[in-house]
């Protein structure tokens, strides 16, 4: 049996971190990996996903060329293998260093296998035994496999097997028409191949406003993704070298068929098969381990951090989940999850960054509010770069006058969205951000004066 101060599970986006934190305080951590360190972020998720659709963004300026001007010696040709290679170097790199880091960091201790609890202080990793007074869950969540009808008869991709691809498939079909799945649509469109997305609900990202969900339809759209919501998808097959599915829309049955499909449907927690019931940890009827608001689980000197407790789903959110655990317990800062503001963004192209309540939230919430909007057309930066899809979108409240929330679907709308949020952080009102000066060109300048058409929410 080996004895730790305390023991991490998993390696994803919070253990590492939280492991040279407690190392740094004179703590004997363990740290346990089954698969790639990193885990999902830097393996099959962020970091590679967002390495291809650079790629992707590449092939589809270059396609564009002529509208600035610029002449290329004869079509675009898009090299999967070399799409796939530069994405590994950036995703190993990225693998490699948190692999090194944690096997050189002084006081921890690297086990590679899969972690099971025997009981609440006790993990088992193989033969191995290991004894902490403190234990860690980071074991983050993998692609959820459906129970549609002929699923295992025929082969399927999820976002962990589409990091092997290194071909061109002729038409992708994707499940899913939410973040993971219409990354992935767009990326695929302009690397060559035929879409289409299949989708159960009656739009596209049904958690974000219609508006938005709508303008996103009409951009992949206006590239040929074929889109069709409002499909249930009763059964798939095999159809020679073709997967063919079965959806069902009002009734009314008809088959899709591609070369490849693509599961995009949501994800599961890593949770099954961790022995959870040994420890006596408590989860929720999907598998997520039940925490409060400093991620602490029901059993004391146990703690669930990441995509595992259900409380975020984002590298950001695990990273801020590391930061909350080690306040309390090293700080005796008392940060909560419920201190955080909702912000995330979608790598479409272009990119939909988003901070705090969605229109849809803010009428619900009944609150009195004032609502502006602006499209990229107005923009004079997109302009500029001939980049004038999408719109921006703030909410702001009609009494406090504190931003209650924005959507910005549009060039940069990833990082722009940060000037909203900080504001929002900072508690001030929208007036201050309407005053600051901004730098010329940029879409950020356009925050200021867009805050200047603030009206009522009808
Ligand atoms: C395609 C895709 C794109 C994404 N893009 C973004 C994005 O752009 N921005 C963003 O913020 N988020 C994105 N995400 C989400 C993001 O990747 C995760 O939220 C993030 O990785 C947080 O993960 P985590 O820390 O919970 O654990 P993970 O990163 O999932 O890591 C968990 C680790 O635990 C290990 N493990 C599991 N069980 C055991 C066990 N029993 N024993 C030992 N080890 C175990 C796993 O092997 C894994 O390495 C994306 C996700 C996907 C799928």
């Amino acid at each position: 049996m080996a004895n730790y101060d305390a023991i991490i599970i998993g390696t994803g986006q919070s253990g590492p971190a939280l492991a040279r934190r407690l190392v740094a305080a004179g703590r004997q951590v363990a740290i346990i990996e089954r698969k790639l360190f990193g885990g999902t972020c830097v393996n099959t998720g962020c970091t590679p996903t967002k390495t291809l659709i650079a790629s992707a963004y590449a092939a589809h300026l270059a396609r564009r060329a002529a509208e600035y001007g610029v002449t290329v010696g004869g079509p675009v040709g898009v090299d999967m293998k070399a799409v796939k290679a530069r994405k590994d170097a950036v995703s190993g790199a990225s693998s490699n260093a948190v692999e090194r880091s944690l096997k050189t960091l002084k006081g921890c201790t690297v086990y590679e296998g899969h972690a099971r609890f025997v009981g609440p202080k006790q993990v088992n990793v193989g033969e191995e035994e290991l004894r902490a007074e403190r234990v860690f869950i980071n074991v983050g969540g993998r692609a959820l496999v459906p129970p549609i009808p002929g699923l295992d008869d025929v082969g399927y991709l999820t976002n962990s097997s589409m990091m092997d691809v290194d071909f061109l498939p002729r038409h992708l079909l994707v499940l899913g028409g939410s973040y993971v799945g219409l990354e992935f649509a767009q990326m695929y469109r302009r690397f060559g191949s035929q879409v289409t997305v299949i989708e159960l609900a009656p739009r596209l990202i049904a958690r974000e406003d219609d508006d938005v969900s709508r303008a996103i339809a009409e951009i992949l759209k206006e590239e040929n993704v074929d889109i069709r919501v409002n499909n249930k998808v009763v059964g798939v097959e095999q159809d020679g070298k073709n997967v063919a599915v079965t959806v069902e829309t009002e009734g009314t049955r008809s088959r899709v068929v591609g070369s490849h499909l693509l599961l995009a449907i949501g994800r599961r927690p890593n949770t099954d098969d961790l022995g959870l019931d040994k420890a006596e940890v408590a989860t929720d009827s999907r598998g997520y381990i039940q925490v409060d608001d400093q991620l602490r689980t029901n059993v004391p000197g146990i703690w669930a951090l990441g995509d595992c407790n259900g409380r975020g789903a984002f590298t950001h959110t695990s990273y801020n989940d590391f930061e909350i655990v080690a306040a309390n317990l090293l700080d005796n800062d008392q940060r909560r999850v419920s201190d955080r503001i909702t912000a995330y963004a979608l790598y479409t192209d272009p990119p939909l960054g988003r901070a705090g309540m969605t229109e849809a939230e803010v009428r619900k919430s009944g609150r009195p509010a004032l609502i502006a909007t602006m499209a990229m057309e107005d923009v004079s930066r997109a302009y500029e770069k001939g980049e004038t899809k999408g719109f921006m979108k703030i909410l702001v409240d009609g009494e406090t006058k504190q931003i209650l929330g924005a959507s910005l679907l549009g060039l940069s709308g990833d990082e722009v969205i940060h000037c909203i949020l900080d504001v929002m952080y900072a508690k001030a009102p929208a007036t201050v951000l309407q005053r600051a000066m901004h730098i010329h060109p940029t879409v950020s300048e356009f925050i200021p004066t867009m805050l200047e058409d603030l009206a009522p929410l009808q």
